[in-house]
């Protein structure tokens, strides 16, 4: 296995962005009529552990899903993964 450090499209060379779904809770107090307040307040924004990642060339179309899985098929040869918080890649 030959691994590279995933820093740009593997198909055509230009940027990749991570996308890292983050999970929030509003919180409505509950009123005399057991209905839910209009007025809220948001918990704290935390990571859930979950992104993929998107080629910026809209030409391309390399992505992952949130397995990291390559998601079109002509692609299902390059392999994503992540280690010590960093993305690599390798051709099988
Ligand atoms: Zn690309």
């Amino acid at each position: 296995m030959n691994a590279k450090p995933l820093n740009k499209c593997p198909i055509c060379m230009n940027k990749l962005v991570y996308a890292n779904l983050m999970q929030f809770t509003v919180e409505h107090e509950l009123k005399k009529n057991g209905e839910p307040a209009i007025k809220s307040k948001k918990s704290d924004v935390c990571p859930m552990e979950q992104g993929y990642i998107y080629c910026t060339n809209k030409r391309c179309g390399f992505a992952t899903d949130c397995d990291l899985k390559v998601t079109d098929a002509a692609y299902a040869s390059i392999h994503i993964f992540q280690k010590d918080g960093a993305f690599f890649y390798y051709k099988k």
